[in-house]
């Protein structure tokens, strides 16, 4: 559909294929990691400007416009502990990692392992949705699909925040996608956004008139909701149960090691996403057997 047969075939023997895909993942990954570790400060030097404009404030010192001080694209990564500039034979997923030993060239401060475990689960699930879609060019949609659920998932966790400019896309993207005959039929892509958004909505107002507490946030229904645009209704069920399970049971292992820092809730986001993943993976009937409800 988007390519003519030649290409089609040169790539369903190349990038389509689950190995090709994984490759593709590794670099999609260490983009990942720019997006996770620096869409959260844009988000918040942002939200400092706004605020002292609405109230007529000077801005806090040290606050300018992030575009002035970073972007995506701007800064070039950097060592954070001596500010050693990353050069591009330290910047290759994976590889440069292991051949550093998780350690910045100049001064040998540990660099996260987290690092290279994001790029690995972005190439290892790429892969897997060469597995289970095939090579074909709709395969990237779910790859696209699926780094903006682990970015969203590893932003949540570390700020319990799932940014708008992450979950609305992909929400936008799925109804789109759906409009244009690549995945569901719309209509179903409308009422699954529509029950991902509601289911949640409706558990928080409940819990909120029950207990007076705020169980989740509000990126909660919108994730939801997204995942709805790109798998429909049926999927949402069998995604609530599994991630309402798997967050419990870490969340009372977090809490029984202490591991929970004092006034922290777990986010809901990751298991949300994750619980989306296998559902998109496994499908929903299978983790509904799992589940024991069908
Ligand atoms: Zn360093």
């Amino acid at each position: 559909m988007f390519f003519d047969p030649a290409t089609l075939a040169f790539l369903s023997d190349t990038v389509l294929t689950p190995w090709g895909l994984a490759l593709l993942g590794l670099c999609v990954g260490s983009f990942l990691n720019v997006v996770i570790h620096r869409l959260p400060k844009i988000l918040e030097a942002q939200w400092q400007i706004d605020a002292a404009a609405t109230l007529g404030q000077t801005l806090p010192a040290g606050v300018m416009e992030p575009t002035e001080v970073i972007s995506l694209s701007r800064p070039r990564s950097r060592c954070p502990a001596c500010g050693h500039p990353i050069r591009w034979f330290e910047n290759i997923p994976l590889l440069s990692w292991l051949a550093l030993r998780g350690k910045c060239s100049a001064c040998g401060t540990a660099i996260s392992v987290r690092y290279p475990l994001i790029e690995l689960a972005t190439a290892a699930l790429f892969a897997a949705c060469g597995v289970h879609f095939g090579a074909q060019p709709t395969t990237l949609l779910w790859c696209g699909f699926v780094a903006v659920l682990v970015a969203a998932s590893a932003i949540d966790w570390d700020t319990t925040l799932l940014p708008d400019d992450l979950t609305l896309p992909l929400l936008w993207a799925g109804l789109v996608a759906a409009g244009l005959g690549w995945n569901l039929p719309l209509a179903d892509a409308l009422w699954g956004a529509v029950a991902g958004y509601l289911s949640l909505w409706s558990v928080y107002w409940f819990f909120k008139l029950a207990t007076g507490k705020e169980g989740m946030g509000h990126g909660d229904f919108k994730l939801l909701a997204a995942m709805g645009a790109w798998l429909g209704a049926p999927m949402i069920l069998p995604i609530v149960l599994g991630s309402s399970i798997i967050g419990a049971v870490v969340g009372i292992g977090m809490k029984l090691n202490s591991s929970l820092r004092e006034g922290v809730y777990v986010p809901y986001g990751p298991f949300l996403a994750g619980a989306g993943l296998v559902v998109t993976l496994a499908g929903s009937e299978r983790v509904l057997g799992w589940l024991g409800w069908a």
